[in-house]
């Protein structure tokens, strides 16, 4: 299939409730706004078990290629580029069959974690980076997850984003990934890949390294739900990340030993970043009279986990105290941006990439490394609960009310055409029986 670049693609992308789909959740009208020179495909997805972009590339890579097309036309840049990992033969031999007439260079990147990371892939396709705290725009990039590149293509043809990708991996009977309604509850979506195989299970929505942690099977898929990864409750992971934070920050406090490893294998560090975690944790120590001072060096932090789960040999939490130095840095209302000098990778970068391999192996979960193919089996839920807020920006604001009859795909929720944000459409036909700030529950 082939899109046309209809007249107003930003209105339809907005109208459809097209957002980042990698988890970020960004409505995607404001992104293609802007003007770059350059437009990025991000499916190098790093997260471990996950593996919904690549079946999403394998089986609708006509699809993901007219979506990145069409953020080349809105934001007039010449230069269409694909970042994927090398390994993934099946989905570059589906890009490689589509990709030839629409002129889109391919980048294959290396087995590390974490490769999809904006300022990663960027720099790896572009050789740009990123200004500190800023956005690829910046540098002329604009960056979309292949799933929000398909939905972007389907928008373009008036169909509303009412699924999502997911993969139900880890400890469950048959690994997969499915296209589910979203609102359909995680247990349901567990089931469909064969059930746990484990009695107690905790789920890592969104990945072991980025995600978190719930136990509660009634949790509806979202628009930024990528994965669902169980473990057993009594797995190390598990108990680790079950810590509560005051208990990680005493242990950090009284057993750092300023080793700095969590600095020398940080991601953002070695791209010539100021981030420095070992600095942060001194904050730990300091909390009376000095946080002020060393939470700064957290802030350019992306987040990835690295540092906590696995560089760090004393298995401290460096990760959870710069999300903590984040925090109190908006609180204080400062910006960290690093020294006035040009950025520049570090020596040592390449020789200190992380192998998915290796960190697996470290994680304890190398035994749930399995093929996770796409089933396109129909959906029918009983009933959907969905979510207001599955977006960054406002929550949206109900259309519909209790008793009211919805078609899948009318549009049931909306944000003021002022306000940062998307709509939410019912996934499936049905009766509305709630309707609150919160959610909209649809019974079929
Ligand atoms: S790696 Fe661990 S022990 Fe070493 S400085 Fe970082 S947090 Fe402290
Ligand atoms: S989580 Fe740790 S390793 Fe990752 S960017 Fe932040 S400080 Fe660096």
């Amino acid at each position: 299939m082939t899109a046309t670049v209809p007249n107003g693609i930003t209105t339809r992308l907005r109208e459809a409730g097209v957002v980042g789909a990698g988890g970020a959740g960004f409505p995607v009208h404001v992104k293609w706004a802007a003007r770059v020179d350059t437009v990025i495909a991000n499916g190098a997805e790093c997260e471990p078990l996950l593996h919904k972009d690549a079946e999403i590339i394998e089986n609708f890579a006509a699809e993901v290629l007219d979506g990145l097309r069409l953020a080349a036309e809105a934001t007039g840049a010449g230069r269409l580029c694909f970042g994927i990992k090398a390994k993934k033969k099946g989905a570059i031999a589906e890009l490689e069959k589509h990709g030839p007439s629409r002129r889109v260079e391919l980048s294959l990147l290396g087995d590390y974690y974490p490769t999809g990371d904006e300022f990663e892939l960027v720099h790896a396709v572009t050789g740009r980076l990123i200004p500190p705290a800023g956005l690829p725009l910046e540098v002329g990039v604009v960056v979309n997850n292949v799933e929000t590149l398909l939905n972007a293509a389907r928008a373009a043809s008036g169909q509303p984003v009412t699924h999502k990708f997911v993969t139900i991996a880890g400890a469950v009977a048959r690994p997969a990934t499915f296209r589910i309604p979203l609102g359909v509850s995680f247990g349901e979506a567990i089931e469909a890949a064969g059930g746990s195989t484990v009695e107690r299970p905790a789920i890592f929505v969104g990945g072991v390294m980025m995600g978190r942690l719930t136990r509660d099977l009634s949790e509806p898929i979202t628009k930024t739900t990528t994965g669902l990864i169980l473990l057993p409750e009594d797995h190390h992971l598990v108990e680790r990340m079950s810590r509560p934070v005051t208990s990680k920050n005493r242990i950090g406090k009284s057993a750092c030993d300023q080793c700095s490893y969590c600095t020398e294998l940080c991601p953002r560090y070695l791209l010539g970043y100021d981030v420095q975690p070992h600095k942060v944790m001194r904050t730990l120590g300091f909390s009376a009279l000095g946080s002020d001072f060393w939470s700064k060096w957290g802030d350019l932090c992306c987040s990835c986990g690295l540092c906590t789960l696995y560089s760090c040999p004393e298995e401290l939490y460096p990760k959870e105290a710069c999300d903590q130095a984040k925090a109190q840095m908006r609180r204080l209302g400062q910006k960290w941006r690093g020294p006035d000098l040009p950025l520049e990778p570090h020596p040592m970068a390449e020789g200190r990439r992380v192998p998915l391999k290796k960190l697996e192996q470290k994680l304890g979960i190398l035994e749930y490394e399995q093929p996770a193919p796409f089933d396109g089996r129909d959906w029918t839920p009983r009933l959907v609960r969905l979510l207001l807020k599955q977006h960054a920006g406002a929550p949206a604001s109900p259309l519909v009310r209790p008793g009211d009859r919805v078609t899948a795909g009318q549009k049931i929720a909306d944000v003021k055409s002022d306000q940062l944000g998307a709509p939410v459409h019912a996934s499936i036909a049905g009766r509305v029986t709630s309707a609150s700030e919160k959610e909209i529950v649809v019974e079929a």
